[in-house]
């Protein structure tokens, strides 16, 4: 693991996301946990070498953020947003994120085939939020100050994780440092206002939910990517392009890899990020079209 400040420690080299963790005097804190199997029984180990682990923050719902969590049962409060609680591990007609872990098992994590669980086995304990919130929360632990911003964007529950003992910041996928974001179903709008929040903290250093450790002004980037994918969508629906061409057409692939060991996905994050947008403003056309009419138009 690569440690980032005196007690702060992150992994940005596996598939999945940046699981971290921090060493106070009374124990650690876990910031997301690693999708693979043996990696989080291995990091669990190692975390636990420094001290128990008091508080397990999960900062989204995705499942590369949440999955690991099985294989911390035991450990103390499970804290999440009500945003990820209420998502937890839910399937999706278009991603059941059960079997999203399970086909990374194969190529990625083989040893992992052994403790991974069936889907019942699996459900029946998930290891869910034991301790959950809304808007902000203030966590206290050792010397150190835990505040959890609540800062949608990317997925409703969306938190960063702010210590400034640390001078650093946790952000989960409100950055891709470095590497292809994931629009999936995000809300772009709060998304802008949540790098604008985070900017507004007094840290050295920001552990990405994917990609390499940065730092603010990585956040100037994220947000010119965020805006220059909405401008695209929208000056494809300006002209008229179908659903069909503007998945086609728009594509910001070779503007960075993908995260470690997702390289394959490059197509589908590609237009799944150019028909959720399109969807958004295509449907957002005939709402207020709709409102317009039923107001008596203009
Ligand atoms: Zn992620």
């Amino acid at each position: 693991m690569e440690q980032v400040t005196a007690n702060v420690f992150t992994e940005t080299r596996l598939r999945g996301c940046n699981p971290s963790y921090v060493v106070t005097t009374a124990g650690v804190v876990m910031i997301d946990t690693p999708q693979l199997p043996t990696k989080a029984v291995a990091m669990r180990k190692q975390a636990e070498g420094h001290g128990p682990i008091r508080f397990l923050i999960n900062t989204e719902h995705h499942v590369d953020h949440i999955f690991g969590n099985y294989y911390f049962k035991g450990v103390g409060e499970v804290v999440q947003h009500q945003g990820v609680f209420d998502n937890f591990m839910v399937v999706f007609p278009d991603l059941d994120p059960f079997a999203y872990a399970a086909e990374a098992i194969p190529t990625d994590d083989p040893d992992g085939a052994a403790i991974f669980p069936d889907r019942d086995e699996y459900y029946a304990d998930p290891n869910k939020g034991t301790a959950v919130f809304t808007g902000d929360l203030t966590l206290r632990l050792g010397g150190h100050t835990f505040h959890l911003l609540h800062t949608p964007g990317h997925t409703p529950g969306q938190v960063a994780v702010y210590v400034p003992e640390e001078r650093l910041v946790f952000t989960g996928d409100t950055v891709f440092s470095e590497c292809q974001t994931w629009l999936m179903s995000s809300n772009v709008n709060q998304w802008v206002g949540a790098l604008d929040r985070v900017r507004d903290l007094d840290v050295d250093r920001v552990v990405p939910g994917h990609g390499p450790v940065t730092t603010l002004r990585y956040l100037d980037t994220q947000k010119a990517v965020l805006l220059e994918w909405v401008a695209a969508v929208a000056a494809a629906v300006a002209k008229g392009w179908s659903r069909a061409e503007t998945m086609k057409r728009v594509s910001f692939a070779d503007r960075y890899p993908v995260d470690i060991g997702q390289g394959y996905m490059m197509d589908h994050i590609q237009t799944l990020n150019a028909a959720s947008l399109w969807d958004k403003f295509t449907n957002e056309r005939a709402t207020a079209t709709a409102s317009s009419s039923a107001a008596g138009g203009p």
